[in-house]
């Protein structure tokens, strides 16, 4: 079953099982839809950083707030560099990024807290949005994966940074694979292969040879392997089947629309206590 679903009256897919699992918690991608954007970006562009109007862009993430029950003030986020780095949010840091890109949590892909009233966030048009989950310590995380964090294993990388900070084990951990490019659409040259082979050592299953020197690549399953080898079960992984590029009425897609295109937010974070 798909684990990320649209609620009614939102522009927002849920994890609702992680929800109702979880009281308090929040946890989606945004849809492109309900925005203020203008073409290329319409219309829920929540990328600052893509030459879109950055009025509508602050106006739009306050369309998400008030759609999932947070302050704007809380919305927060990472400078996303395709790196491999992630970094814990205290309260210091909150509302990092919201109004302004260069505002935002320098150099950093993932960030996580065990914090209320933080709405961690990340940005994509393809790459993959990596969520983890530690219910019983309430600890959360979101990372960011394109095919340079996945072959550099930003999820082991999120996975030592919750055990060094909170004790988290992998193994009671929950993780979610959001809505990204599936194998059907994304098309990878021999240069990206030589890391893929190096990320892992069950990479053969994300990856259909297309001859010539191409193949099609399936970041979602090789972030799944890596996920699997560093020790969370393969029964705590839910994986979203939506694909970003072959579903323009729903997303926008960096490969799809050729660079030219606005960002969906994943998005997850803790309600204080009482307040749902
Ligand atoms: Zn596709």
């Amino acid at each position: 079953m798909e684990p990320f679903q649209i609620v009614a009256q939102t522009d927002t897919l849920r994890l609702n099982g992680w929800e109702q699992r979880c009281p308090g918690l929040v946890a989606g991608f945004t849809l492109r839809s309900g925005g203020l954007s203008e073409v290329p970006y319409d219309s829920l562009n929540l990328g600052l950083h893509v030459g879109d109007n950055p009025d509508h862009v602050r106006k739009n993430r306050q369309v998400v707030c008030r759609q999932v029950g947070f302050d704007f003030e809380a919305w927060t986020c990472g400078e996303q560099v395709h790196g491999t780095a992630v970094e814990q949010v205290t309260d210091a840091q909150r509302g990092s990024g919201r109004e302004r890109a260069d505002r935002a949590i320098p150099a950093v892909d993932g960030l996580y807290t065990d914090k209320a009233e933080i709405l961690l966030t990340s940005y994509y048009a393809d790459c993959i949005p990596l969520y983890v989950l530690d219910p019983q310590k309430r600890v959360i995380g979101l990372a960011h994966a394109g095919w340079k964090g996945t072959v550099g294993r930003i999820a082991a990388v999120m996975l030592r940074a919750l055990e060094e900070s909170y004790g988290c084990k992998p193994d009671e951990l929950l993780v979610a694979i959001g809505p990204s490019i599936r194998g059907c659409c994304y098309e990878v040259d021999e240069k990206v292969m030589e890391h893929v082979r190096g990320s892992t050592a069950n990479w053969k299953q994300s990856v259909q040879p297309g001859g010539d020197g191409r193949y099609m690549l399936d970041l979602a399953e090789l972030n799944q392997q890596i996920l699997i080898e560093s020790g969370v079960p393969s029964s705590h992984i839910s994986r979203s089947n939506y694909c970003t590029a072959c579903n323009g009425k729903l997303f926008f897609s960096h490969r799809r629309d050729k660079g030219r295109t606005g960002r969906m937010a994943s998005f997850i974070g803790w309600k204080a206590k009482g307040v749902e």
